[in-house]
């Protein structure tokens, strides 16, 4: 752990901080008091609370600097002798000066610079009194000073702290002090029942807890090079004891679910059914990876539990053919099957292409969308409540409540990282009404490109069951990525052109500004502008028709940005000009450029998935990333890993070590929401361990797992309905 990585702490005071910290997860419910508490405004209401309430960092103060020692910069804890003091400056600006030396140096050896004392702090600073000092020295003009130290007098024998002084993060008016006392007593009450039995302990190296959590608020100095990477192992037993709690709630969760029921769903297995017939119908074979998850998808199925899976692949992995397949398997079983996409763009297109597959076979499709005509919607709604509609596409319009269903067996969500919260609660509950009046559950198949490394797809989903397309269609060429600088975007808008009029279908991306949707359209609008006229002035044969620049962005009407899409699908627009909203699913297979502008700015997730609309076809693809100077060292490493990597697991893994994985996910906080301590990119081993004695716990201590998952859970976590 650095603290580069950390969300800034309330007290971000320099240093590495030893252990993560965000507010504690469970706060909500509880009653707030009119005046709060200093620990109750911390977050911090039981004594375990407090416990867990881990320093940032730590000062060493456990040693002595001589003054013939200070070196520029050092932040040391130093003793030695008053000569005098003077006062400079006035009110508000007075400081303090104190001159001190010691045996060492017997000269005008350091200045304390003290900007708040009282006059009481005057008189203790009489010449010759012994000050134990702690802060960081500077050589200024006039030698050596502390800026602003702790400081306090002390006896001549007065013995040092043997342990590394803890610096907790706290809030205004809350002292450190206070908090040290706090965390004293707090100790002291705490029943240390532990939770894990010693032979988990023993099995995954752990030591054990309150020796644990005492080391970590009052650490030896030898323990601080690890405590500064969060590899000690005090540290390694409470992230591990973090991830169990979530590695048992979700395991917890998962056993609930499989005491729900769901329509059977065999598969037939005959020639004449609707599976076989689409397979015959698709211009292509699938893949040893597809095969290999369209079984896991079909045995899921067949059993009358929901199910609950996850379908991840890169982009152009062929994750739509494997949805269908499902959705052929549910609605050859005389279920309906609902399919749901995050984008108008991206419904549409799936709404064209599995019609164009389902529905020679007999298939009946509706399609619901936020902006259809109420005359539409009103009969959309009518195909899937009464069932004539076997398979219902659309935006998260599927979802709203006016929607029913007659049988609903199999809910497929397209993308399902892009939905945010309410939507995917939403979903929730539209999946537990279930179907009407038959206590059935839905089975759930989620579709997600952004690939999720195995660490974090267990620590986000626990819960669920993965099935991974980890290899391309045959055929593709691996897109060919260039960095260029921006100072060379009029070269490259004349190759542009000069490509587009070859015949080459080009994407053009402009960014997304953050907070300012108005810019970021202003941008895409004179960028196409600009494109348009280059693209107008290139020499063309008389009887050619002219190459036309097309402009997607997300403020346009849906019936506009649908038929921008055709436009450039048939080929009639050589070049779209798009702001990041085809960034999910397009697909245009003879599009084979695509350029990022300011490609600096985006993730790497985001850089990867937006690749991913070229290199479909078997056409020689490229990708250019523009980039403007000066590139911070994380967008230098992000781009260079982009023209290095083509794999998107890869890629992902990457992003996570850069970005954390609260980002990768498109999530605004910087860690996985509820754990505190552990981190995803570096505690993987920990995560596994945890994930094994979650099994075995559940299965030979469930009461000892109920407590575990309370303790760091907290009262109100409700363990059986999780
Ligand atoms: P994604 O996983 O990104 O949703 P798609 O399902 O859109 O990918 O598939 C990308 C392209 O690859 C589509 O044009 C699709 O028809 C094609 N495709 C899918 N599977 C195969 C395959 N096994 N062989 C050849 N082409 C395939
Ligand atoms: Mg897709």
């Amino acid at each position: 752990m650095s603290a580069a990585r950390k969300p800034s702490p309330p007290e971000s005071t320099a240093g590495p901080s030893p252990i993560r910290r965000t507010p504690h997860a469970d706060q909500a419910g509880r009653a707030k008091s009119p005046k709060p508490s200093p620990l109750a405004r911390l977050g911090l209401r039981s004594d375990w609370d407090i416990a867990l309430h881990l320093p940032l960092r730590y000062e060493d103060e456990t040693r002595l600097t001589p003054l013939d020692a200070l070196r520029d910069g050092a932040t040391v804890t130093t003793e030695a002798e008053v000569i005098g003091t003077e006062v400079q400056g006035r009110a508000p600006r007075r400081q303090l000066l104190v001159r001190l030396r010691d045996a060492h140096w017997p000269q005008d050896g350091l200045t304390l610079r003290l900007f708040y004392f009282y006059p009481n702090q005057l008189k203790l600073l009489q010449p010759g009194a012994r000050l134990r000092a702690h802060g960081q020295v500077r050589q200024g003009l006039f030698g050596w000073e502390m800026v602003h130290p702790n400081w306090r007098v002390v006896d001549v024998e007065e013995p040092l702290p043997q342990t590394l002084t803890p610096v907790y993060p706290t809030t205004a008016g809350v002292p450190q002090s206070y908090l040290r006392k706090a965390v004293h007593s707090a100790l002291n009450r705490l029943n240390w029942h532990d939770t894990v039995p010693q032979a988990e302990l023993t099995r995954h190296h752990l030591p054990d807890l309150q020796a644990s959590v005492r080391l970590l608020h009052a650490p030896p100095a030898l323990a601080l090079p690890a405590l500064d990477v969060g590899a000690h192992p005090a540290q390694r037993r409470l992230k591990f004891d973090e991830l169990l709690a979530q590695q048992l709630a979700q395991q917890q969760a998962r056993a609930a679910r499989q005491q729900w029921k769901a329509p059977p769903m065999p598969d037939g297995g005959g020639v004449e059914t609707l599976p076989a017939l689409l397979r015959a119908a698709i211009p292509f074979s699938l893949t040893a990876a597809q095969e290999r998850c369209v079984a896991e998808i079909a045995a899921d199925l067949a059993r009358p539990v929901p199910m609950h899976r996850l379908l991840q692949g890169d982009v152009g992995s062929g994750k739509t053919v494997v949805a269908a397949l499902a959705a052929a398997q549910a609605i050859a079983a005389g279920w309906q099957c609902a399919l749901m996409a995050p984008t108008e763009i991206l419904a549409a297109q799936h709404a064209r292409k599995l019609a164009d597959w389902l529905e020679p076979l007999g298939v009946r499709v509706a399609w619901l969308s936020g902006s259809q005509s109420k005359k539409e919607r009103g009969a959309a709604l009518q195909l899937a409540a009464s069932g004539q509609a076997q398979l219902v596409l659309g935006t998260h319009a599927i979802i709203q409540a006016q929607v029913r269903f007659a049988r609903l067996g199999l809910a497929i969500v397209d993308e399902q990282h892009r939905f945010g919260v309410a939507q995917r609660l939403a979903l929730r509950d539209s999946l537990r009404a279930g179907t009407q009046g038959s206590g059935l559950q839905p089975h759930l198949l989620m579709m997600s490109a952004t690939p999720i490394p195995r660490t974090l797809a267990m620590a986000l989903f626990g819960d669920l069951d993965v099935s991974t397309i980890d290899t391309l269609p045959p055929g593709r060429t691996p897109v060919r990525t260039t960095v260029l600088s921006a100072e060379r975007r009029d070269d490259l808008v004349a190759r542009v052109g000069a490509l587009a009029a070859q015949g080459r279908q080009v994407y053009w991306v402009c960014p997304l500004v953050e907070e300012s949707e108005t810019l970021d359209l202003q941008n895409a609008v004179a960028t196409h502008a600009e494109l348009s006229a280059a693209l107008a002035a290139l020499p063309r044969a008389a009887d050619w028709p002219p190459l036309r620049a097309g402009l997607l962005h997300g403020r346009m009407k849906t019936a506009e940005k649908r038929a921008t899409m055709q436009a450039f699908t048939a080929g009639d627009i050589g070049l779209l000009v798009a702001t990041t909203v085809i960034e999910v699913g397009v697909d245009v297979p003879n599009a084979s450029l695509m350029v990022i502008e300011h490609a600096e700015r985006f993730g790497l997730s985001q850089l990867h998935q937006l690749r991913g609309r070229v290199g479909r076809g078997a056409a020689q693809s490229d990708c250019v990333l523009l980039f403007t100077s000066p590139l911070s060292p994380t967008a230098r490493e992000r781009l260079a890993a982009m023209r290095e990597l083509a794999d998107g697991f890869a890629l992902a893994q990457k992003d996570l070590e850069l970005r954390g994985p609260g980002e990768l996910l498109g999530l605004r906080q910087s860690g996985v929401p509820g754990l505190r301590y552990a981190d995803l990119a570096h505690d993987a081993d920990l995560l596994e361990a945890a994930r094994d004695t979650a099994q075995r716990l559940l299965r030979t201590a469930p009461e000892a797992a109920r407590q575990h998952a309370v303790r760091w859970l907290g009262e109100g976590f409700d363990w059986l309905s999780a």
